[in-house]
């Protein structure tokens, strides 16, 4: 369950909405907040390097972990498997970092009942034409695989009263602004107040 102190930041959005450009800008800007890198079964794209944007294993190994117990939640996700790693995120939590995970729907039930103090955030397109928009400009992915993606996409988004926040991402900076505000109010939470500070002031 890690130091209930530490801060752990859920987003979730249905794949085009533009959450990995918010998570990654957000980890650029707050100091102490890390995002903690997925294991999947996904073969990567042209752009991504293992062990920065993902882990990528084989379907054997992430069957060995899911049976060792090393995931705090994963699922099957558009006929692939991902998990985030439980080393992963206490190593962050230990180090004294905030952690933000990037994970689908299915995932973030799964951490609302183990952390139930986490901050979960659902990203929104704007519109429907802006979010096939989006998926289809991205040409790494297959047509019938955009066709898939848009799909799972009007099942998710219809999740979004699960979460605590949610942010339209029409335009970027905008997004980050609000990502970041929600991130700075969550840690003055009484309740996360430092024990350095609770004893140097005896309260
Ligand atoms: P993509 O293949 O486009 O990188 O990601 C597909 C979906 O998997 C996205 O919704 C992404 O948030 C989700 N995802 C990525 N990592 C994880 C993870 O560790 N756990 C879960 N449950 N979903 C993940």
């Amino acid at each position: 369950m890690g130091d209930p102190r530490r801060l752990l930041v859920v987003v979730s959005a249905p794949s085009g909405a533009g959450k990995t450009s918010l998570c990654q800008e957000v980890v650029r800007r707050i100091p102490g907040l890390a995002h903690s890198v997925s294991y999947t079964t996904r073969p990567s794209r042209a752009h991504e390097v293992g062990g920065r944007d993902y882990h990528f294993v084989d379907e054997a190994t992430f069957q060995r972990m899911v049976r060792a117990g090393d995931f705090a939640e994963w699922a099957s996700v558009h006929g692939h498997h991902y998990g985030t790693s439980r080393l992963l995120l206490e190593t962050h939590f230990g180090a004294g970092q905030d952690v933000i995970l990037d994970i689908d729907t299915q995932g973030a039930a799964q951490l609302r009942r183990t952390y139930p103090d986490g901050v979960f955030v659902f990203l929104l397109p704007p519109s429907w034409e802006v979010l096939e928009e989006r998926l289809r400009s991205r040409q790494s992915d297959a047509p019938d695989e955009i066709e898939r993606r848009l799909r799972t996409a009007r099942e998710e988004m219809k999740r979004y009263g699960d979460y605590t926040y949610v942010i339209i991402n029409d335009v970027l900076e905008r997004a980050v602004t609000d990502l970041s505000a929600i991130i700075v109010a969550e840690r003055h939470r009484s309740f996360r107040l430092n024990s350095r500070v609770r004893d140097q002031l005896g309260i």
